[in-house]
């Protein structure tokens, strides 16, 4: 195995973050090697190290399923339903208004 170029902690270049930064994206390795490692030195004790890998090699953590496609779908639908008439208006309801328009038009019913 070749030597993995070693960065500072906090110095790591573009392109290049740690599995757990992966995961915060939504991705994994994905079975690519190793690009670089990251050393934090620590008093009285071994640095700590972390493995960093390429972004662009990552890959999504897992396709789409079903049942997540469906959860996706069932939030959508919640933003496109209006808060006041109920209706599903199909398109997103413009958070500034919190309403459809054409609730937002209609004088309060005093
Ligand atoms: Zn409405």
């Amino acid at each position: 195995m070749t030597a993995l170029p070693v960065y500072r902690w906090r110095l790591a270049p573009d392109g290049l973050a740690t599995r757990r930064q992966l995961r915060a994206m939504g991705l994994r390795p994905g079975g690519q090697e190793v690009a670089a490692q990251l050393e934090r030195p620590r008093r009285r004790r071994g640095p700590l190290v972390a493995y960093l890998y390429r972004i662009d090699r990552a890959r999504p953590v897992r396709p789409m399923t079903p049942a997540r496609e469906a959860a996706l779908a069932k939030a959508m639908r919640a933003r496109r339903v209006c808060p006041v008439c109920r209706q599903d208006r199909g398109y997103c309801i413009p958070r500034s208004l919190g309403m459809c328009p054409s609730c937002h038009d209609q004088p309060v019913a005093a």
